[in-house]
């Protein structure tokens, strides 16, 4: 089968989170569009290609995957949480200016200041959001609040 079934698979046999047909459903296409989608826009698009799934349905499950770890809610300020799978690990980049999120290229943090900050507390996850001016702004192609996924 295809790689990403069994990047899936193993996701949830890592998490031991119960594989349903929807979780697979929403973290399948969030792991194939590499979106950062609203909870609307996942149902919108997983509701097209199966539409006997209800809004609460498909919510539940993305309930389910975050919980578990295996999705994250992207910080974006004054909007709507979006949604993103974490099966590779990569930092954000969010543009003051048009709203846009983008991946970037994952790099380790040094451990020793980030033990040191941390204190006590036990780590789960690093993940970095860079805020700033993407380069689509900085070259002055967008008008503002034209935010693209
Ligand atoms: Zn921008
Ligand atoms: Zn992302």
């Amino acid at each position: 089968m295809s790689d990403v079934k069994a990047q899936l698979q193993e996701a949830f046999e890592r998490t031991g989170l119960r594989q349903t047909p929807q979780r697979y459903d929403v973290l399948a296409w969030l792991v194939r569009h590499r979106k950062h989608a609203t909870a609307e826009e996942i149902f919108d698009a997983v509701n097209r290609t199966n539409q006997r799934l209800s809004r609460a349905t498909v919510y539940n499950a993305l309930h389910a995957l975050v919980e578990s770890g295996l999705v994250r809610p992207v910080a974006g300020e004054g909007a709507a949480a979006r949604f993103d799978a974490t099966l590779d690990r990569h930092h954000h980049f969010i543009c003051d200016r048009c709203g846009s999120i983008e991946d970037l290229t994952w790099f380790d943090l040094p451990s020793k200041a980030m033990q040191a900050a941390a204190g006590g507390r036990s780590v789960r996850q690093v993940e970095i959001t860079l805020h700033g001016i993407c380069q689509r702004c900085a070259r002055g192609k967008t008008k503002q609040a034209t935010a693209s996924v």
